[in-house]
């Protein structure tokens, strides 16, 4: 199975993917998550992606295309995988697109969770507050203010993917304000068709 989630930064994308990943037994692609791990490591993609990221903008499309480029091609995801956090814009999406075509594979699915971006900011200092009493490190960029930043980059960028699965018959949406588990179900439901 592939699919793909879509939405803004804290609709519930990676607490979703977390779960399609036990059930269907397939490897979760995020990019956020590779970048954060480049980062750390200081391998020179990390390098040029930190500032940006720390600032909430978005690491150019060269970089994460290569990134996702090569992450497709390892064995583990030849069963399958989950996109979350990719693509953000219209190139990304292209590239994926003529990627895929190239390898002969098919997506199973788009699905957009659906959110009121009003809400949002309060997810966030919810989600960081519950890492720090975790004792898990807190991301930089899941701060109010930053996080404004990457709601912007969203609605200038990225918004514009949805429609482009719209075009393609491949969109499916969910309503991401419901509680996790009925958020759960309605994909579900979809991947059932
Ligand atoms: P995320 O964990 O998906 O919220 O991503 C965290 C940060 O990593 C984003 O704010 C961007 O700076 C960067 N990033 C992750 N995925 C992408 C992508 N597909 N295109 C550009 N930047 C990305």
């Amino acid at each position: 199975m592939r699919l793909i989630l879509l939405g803004p930064p804290g609709a519930g994308k990676g607490t979703q993917a977390a779960r399609l990943v036990e059930k269907h037994a397939i490897v979760q692609l995020s990019t956020g998550d590779m970048l954060r791990a480049a980062v750390a490591a200081g391998t020179p993609v990390g390098l040029k992606a930190k500032a940006v990221m720390d600032a909430g903008g978005l690491v150019s499309d060269e970089i994460v295309i290569g990134i996702i480029r090569d992450r497709i091609a390892q064995a583990d995801a030849a069963k399958g995988f989950i996109l979350d956090g990719f693509p953000r814009t219209v190139a990304q999406a292209e590239a994926l697109e003529s990627l895929l075509d190239g390898e002969n594979l098919k997506l199973n699915a788009v699905i957009e969770l659906k959110v009121d971006q009003s809400a949002l900011v309060q997810r966030i200092v919810k989600r960081a507050q519950e890492a720090k009493a975790a004792g898990q490190p807190v991301r930089k960029d899941d701060d109010p203010e930053i996080f404004k930043t990457r709601l912007e980059a969203y609605n200038r960028d990225t918004a514009a993917v949805t429609p482009f699965y719209a075009a393609r018959g491949q969109l499916s949406a969910v309503d991401g304000m419901q509680p996790i588990a009925e958020v759960a179900a309605g994909i579900d439901a979809i991947l059932a068709r």
